[in-house]
């Protein structure tokens, strides 16, 4: 069976042989009539054949699933318990620390839903939640959000894929009986070894036993670290230098860095250069590093965000992530990597074409967490989405109804 969508766009940069696949070229963008045959993509075509169903798609955009790489699922939707938002990042964590006195199996569980229905309705095909771990209670002792949110990643694996990265403070790593504890269970369920990282007493050693940890348990990592600004904070240095002298294969993705801001010169590129070699992804957190860094009274004169160009400049993977969506955190936001890359343009002063960007919140973003990126000529038709937007500027502006082109191509013809 032969469909004809008539009229797409697809982003070249979401193509992986742009040429192979045709089409005219136009603001980052091929358009045409893309012919497919059963589920599978044949490219832009000029001639089509005579049995082919045809589709009027009057523009609108085609798009792989888009990745989010870092949420925090258990702490999204509390602003309305946190009246008095707007500290700095300490502040966020202390008033979120008191707001758990209300995270009941159930409360856990709508907020979680509530989060996954938006990012099925974005588009998003894999996603990656941060899950508080210890912060003031036992850390051998299991959160109940990582049960919950395990059991909801369940309930919802093949919509949305969701990814559970455990955030216990990095001396925990360094604690010789919880280390092991935890690793083991992020081995047992699935997750990824994750950790935050500021300034740390016992920080060097929390790396040197989380890269230890994670070969061990065949494990991925993922650091939140260095998120505040000053020269003296050396978290992103470290992980390097391990990731470097242990030669460790797995993926390790950091996020925040926005101590990046403070370096530049020989020690910016000795260290972006460390990262590259070690294969070490960066994630920019735009809408919460923002809202957070630098606060103090009036206006704010510096920009709380890593060096995301910089270093993609040199070769380190790189990605956009939403971080934290209405909580202590951040009080806005929704679960939508086209609304986090949105805020980025500006953010970040992300140049023209912006269709050149969309990686960071889909093909890149999946390399950053070690999985596979799938271009959209590689993508059977059933995984893509459709969206209503001709160009990338009213994709990230309007962020528009996205929906599965499967559903088009099965719908009745009239
Ligand atoms: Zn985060």
């Amino acid at each position: 069976m032969f469909h004809l969508l008539r009229n797409v766009a697809c982003p070249e940069s979401l193509l992986s042989s742009p040429d192979r696949f045709g089409g005219e070229r136009r603001d980052g963008l091929r358009h045409g009539d893309l012919l497919i045959h059963d589920d599978r993509l044949l490219g832009f075509t000029r001639s089509h054949p005579a049995e082919a169903r045809i589709l009027s798609c009057d523009g609108r955009m085609v798009l792989p699933p888009l990745i989010e790489p870092h949420l925090h699922l258990d702490k999204a939707y509390t602003i309305h318990r946190l009246p008095d938002f707007g500290g700095d990042l300490l502040s966020a964590i202390n008033a979120q620390e008191a707001d758990k006195a209300n995270w009941t199996d159930g409360d856990l569980r709508l907020r979680a839903e509530r989060a996954m229905q938006e990012l099925l309705a974005a588009g998003v095909g894999l996603a990656r939640s941060h899950v508080d771990w210890g912060h003031g209670a036992d850390p051998t002792r299991v959160p109940r959000a990582w049960d919950i949110l395990s059991e909801v990643a369940q309930d919802w694996r093949g919509r949305v894929d969701l990814q559970l990265s455990c955030l216990p403070a990095i001396d925990i790593l360094a604690d010789p009986d919880a280390g092991p504890r935890i690793a083991a269970r992020m081995a047992q369920s699935g997750g990824v070894l994750g950790a935050w990282c500021l300034g740390h007493d016992r920080r060097a050693e929390g790396f040197a036993a989380a890269f230890r940890l994670a070969e061990e348990f065949g494990l991925n990592l993922d650091f939140h670290v260095d998120e505040g600004q000053g020269r003296d904070l050396d978290g992103l240095r470290l992980i390097a230098d391990m990731a470097l002298r242990t030669g460790f294969k797995g993926s390790v993705l950091c996020g925040h860095a926005v101590s990046l801001m403070d370096m530049d010169g020989d020690a910016l590129s000795r260290l972006l250069d460390a990262m590259a070699r070690a294969g070490i992804a960066l994630c920019a957190l735009p809408t919460t590093n923002l809202f957070l860094q630098s606060r103090g009274t009036g206006t704010p004169d510096r920009r709380g965000i890593t060096r995301l160009i910089e270093a993609a400049e040199v070769g380190v993977q790189t990605c956009l992530g939403t971080d934290n969506v209405q909580d202590a955190f951040f009080p806005l936001g929704r679960h939508d990597p086209l609304a986090t890359l949105s805020a980025a343009v500006p953010a970040l002063h992300l140049t023209a074409p912006l269709a050149a960007h969309l990686p960071l919140v889909s093909t890149r973003a999946a390399a950053a967490m070690g999985a596979r990126p799938a271009h959209i000529d590689q993508l059977p038709a059933s995984a893509l989405w459709l969206a209503e937007a001709r160009t990338v500027p009213e994709l990230l502006s309007y962020l528009p109804h996205r929906v599965p082109l499967r559903d088009i191509i099965a719908a009745p013809a009239g």
